[in-house]
């Protein structure tokens, strides 16, 4: 290849160029299905962070991280590929984020010592939808019945896994145990394909709708003696009320447990990465609430302690500490 004496010299420049703008550095942050609400976390927060980029070239204050939320499997499999170094950030239940850190339930075969707290995001309660015309109003009315458990990975799955055990059942208290992930199990519902599913997700949401306002599917209340006895003995359980009105099929307030989303990363993430994500989205806090209506009640003081039992990163404590939150 022959280069022109402008080609040659238009490399000399980017290269000159490429030698005094720091590189960008990417972070992806692990969400779950694209209908649920992790994926609007995840989504919201790289849009923050790509503002704080933009509007901090005019005041002089640039970062060049560059961000990315896809969709994954959930909450199990974010925390893993975080510890894999798959992943920088990811949103968790807080249910999960205890196990990981304490080598408990699922994580009896480690602790994950370097998992780390960000923020905590929405209030998650735990759901199980019934298709219209099956009858099934309790806990006792699944029996025999065909149930999507949720995919391996997703928190949702292991939180159904631990329901059902404290039910003192195991899968096969149901006829036929289905494996569909929060993305199709609303379409398998209206189908007929499933009479009923389980899922931990933020109120509203797009999946729940789709089978409650579109083929009319109610939320079952879960307030039994094992679901009181899982509140008493767990901290990072509590009851929740899913309001009367939510959904069109939601006429009356619906009782059952949950948890709380979590943003979180771990200790092998920069203190720097960490403080821009964090900053990024307090300073832009309205910004980032409007974004979704579950993340309407959000407050930076229950943010910062609610549901973490993982310790707070440092990158996030330094910009918490800046503004006198802690
Ligand atoms: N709580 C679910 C999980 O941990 C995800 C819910 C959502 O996608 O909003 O997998």
């Amino acid at each position: 290849m022959k280069l022109s004496l402008t080609s040659i010299s238009t490399l000399a420049a980017s290269l000159v160029m490429s030698a005094t703008v720091s590189a960008a550095e990417f972070m992806t942050i692990g969400t779950g299905g694209p209908t649920g609400v992790y994926f609007q976390v995840g989504n919201a927060v790289c849009q923050m962070v790509h503002r704080e980029a933009a509007e901090g070239r005019s005041k002089g204050r640039q970062h060049g991280y560059r961000c990315s939320a896809p969709s994954t499997a959930g909450s199990i499999y974010n925390i893993r590929n975080i510890a894999a170094g798959e992943l920088q950030f990811g949103v968790a239940q807080s249910d999960w984020q205890y196990h990981a850190v304490n080598g408990t339930s699922k994580f009896d075969d480690g602790k994950i010592g370097e998992l780390r707290a960000v923020f905590s995001v929405h209030p998650e309660p735990f759901q199980i939808l019934a298709a219209k015309g099956t009858n099934i109003s309790s806990w006792n009315d699944l029996k025999g019945k065909t149930v999507n458990i949720g995919n391996p990975g997703s928190g949702q799955r292991g939180t159904f896994e631990v329901l059902l055990k404290a039910n003192g059942a195991g899968a096969d208290y149901f006829g036929t145990a289905t494996e569909f992930t929060s993305s199709e199990q609303s379409t398998a519902l209206c189908n007929g394909d499933i009479d009923a599913y389980g899922y931990t997700v933020g109120v509203p949401n797009a999946g729940v709708a789709q089978a409650a306002d579109g083929c009319g599917a109610s939320i079952i209340n879960l307030n039994n003696d094992a679901v009181k006895k899982l509140v008493a003995d767990n901290p990072y359980y509590a009851f929740a009320t899913i309001p009367a009105g939510t959904y069109s099929t939601i006429s009356s307030d619906v009782t059952t447990f949950g948890v709380k989303a979590t943003f979180v990363t771990s200790s092998k993430v920069s203190s720097e990465m960490v403080y821009e994500v964090t900053r990024a989205v307090f300073e832009n806090f309205e910004a980032f609430k409007s974004l979704h209506p579950a993340f309407a009640n959000l407050t930076p003081e229950s943010m910062i302690k609610e549901g973490l039992s993982a310790p707070l990163h440092d990158g996030a404590v330094r910009y918490y500490k800046e503004r006198g939150w802690l």
